[in-house]
């Protein structure tokens, strides 16, 4: 492994989660000297860069320096930043070596790992398995859920559990180091990021880099009940077992079948070290909302205001319908478009919802899908330029015992910086509406 003292080492996006900011400090501590290289303005960054404050590092904010990746001995680059920019390529051509945030851990993590993927529901599912597994482990939860655990290295011993979220961008890359989880678990598949991986194809195919590495001994974990994960069991070099999203239900306070499903596919993973169904079950009893899926944010004049604003698919969507009674809801919807079809989601919000209402670039395509789907009686739909009048529109269509549901079904970057923004945002309107101001 690559004695990281004094090297060169640019990390290629920042960006406003964990894992630019994690790697560029612990890349810090391990002595190399560290550029951080984003397209990004100091401004739209200040949350992160506040958090290099004290740290020797070279900050080129603002646009790529292609010197910045010339002359590095190494790269690290951000799996959410297109692959294929001109200063990479440049870099590649000129040989410069690439990695990873999660590569670089999963190459000096002692402990087993226990890998989550899917296109929806991965970091309920994460968050319960650490919940579960907290119980007879020393555990560590990072990875996508927004955590990198770089840090937490030099803790990590060869008894404790890491359980990590695996995201599409992140798996796409760990194919360089050829290694797979120990335990690999995929909770559903359906089209998710087809603007960035272009085909159904290449999107599973990323996925498969989960358990495409397995030792014979190590164990893939499917959704018995998803089709589009039917042949994957063929693909496994290791053990195969299933979780059956209608198993035995548990008792639990987080709300919507799909949460039973996540409960599900996070016993399986217990289950397999060896937990009692007992203890499993004491633990998901305890489980509270993440923030941003389906969360309570605020309740009053009768209406209940739910933040789910991490829901950025159609699926998300129809399944936080479902977590409701019908003619109940009042949804908000829309933002970036992702290339993913709306028809399932419009027929879903035609027999179900009360009202929607849609903003953002893909406004207009959701409400197309809605009037698509005919339907007796009809919800009532209007759009809205701004959340704080989607807000408004909605709280008017909702009656006592009604929800107002921000469940967008898309990415935000059309409007916001990220899903985490437009969920604070809509909170603090929640809270404010469901006062009583306007
Ligand atoms: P991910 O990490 O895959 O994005 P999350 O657990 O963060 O998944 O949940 C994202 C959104 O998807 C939430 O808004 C939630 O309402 C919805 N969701 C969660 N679990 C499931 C599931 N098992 N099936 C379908 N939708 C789900």
């Amino acid at each position: 492994m690559i004695d990281l003292a004094r090297k060169k080492v640019t990390v290629v996006g920042l960006g406003r989660f964990g894992g630019g900011i994690g790697v560029t400090q612990w890349l810090c501590g391990q002595g190399a000297e560290v550029t951080v290289s984003d397209r990004a303005s100091a401004d739209d960054l200040a949350g992160s860069v506040a958090q290099l404050e004290g740290l020797d590092v070279k900050l080129h904010l603002g646009g790529h320096d292609l010197d910045d990746f010339l002359q590095a001995d190494l790269l690290v680059v951000s799996p959410a930043i297109p692959q294929d920019i001109p200063p990479l390529k440049a870099a590649g051509q000129a040989g410069v070596p690439r990695t990873t945030e999660m590569n670089l851990f999963i190459r000096r993590c002692a402990a087993p790992i226990v890998g989550i993927t899917g296109s929806v529901g991965k970091s309920t599912t994460t968050a319960m398995i650490g919940e579960i597994l907290s119980r007879n482990y020393t555990v560590h939860v990072g990875g996508n859920i927004g955590k990198s655990l770089l840090g937490d290295l030099d803790a990590i011993e060869p008894d404790h559990v890491v359980v990590l979220e695996m995201s599409s961008f992140q798996l796409e890359q760990t194919e360089a180091i050829g290694v797979s989880p120990k335990i690999s678990l995929v909770t559903n598949l359906s089209p998710n990021h087809l603007d960035r991986h272009g085909t159904m194809e290449s999107y599973a195919g990323a996925k498969q880099n989960i358990f495409r590495f397995q030792g014979q001994s190590d164990l893939l974990i499917l959704n018995s009940s998803d089709e589009s994960l039917a042949d994957w069991a063929d693909l496994a070099p290791g053990r195969v077992d299933y979780f059956d999203p209608q198993g035995e239900p548990f008792d639990l306070q987080v709300t919507g079948q799909h949460n039973q499903f996540n409960a599900q596919a996070a016993w399986a993973v217990a289950r397999e070290l060896g937990v009692d169904r007992r203890i499993a079950a004491d633990a998901l009893r305890q489980f509270k909302s993440l923030s941003h899926r389906l969360q309570l944010a605020a309740e009053g004049g009768g209406v209940k205001y739910y933040n789910d604003s991490k829901c950025t698919t159609p699926g998300g969507l129809i399944v936080a319908l479902d977590a409701f009674e019908p003619r109940t809801v009042v949804v908000i919807a829309g933002g970036s478009d992702k290339n993913v079809s709306f028809d399932e989601m419009g027929s879903a919000i035609a027999r179900r919802a009360k009202g929607l209402v849609v903003l953002g670039s893909t406004a207009q395509k959701i409400a197309a899908a809605v009037e698509k789907s005919r339907s007796d009686p009809e919800p009532a739909v209007c759009s809205a330029v701004d959340l704080d009048s989607a807000v408004a529109a909605a709280v008017e269509l909702a009656s006592s015992g009604d929800v107002v549901l921000l469940s967008p079904a898309c990415a935000s970057y059309d409007m916001f910086t990220n899903y985490q923004q437009r969920g604070d945002q809509f909170v603090e309107l929640a809270v404010r509406f469901a006062a009583g101001e306007r």
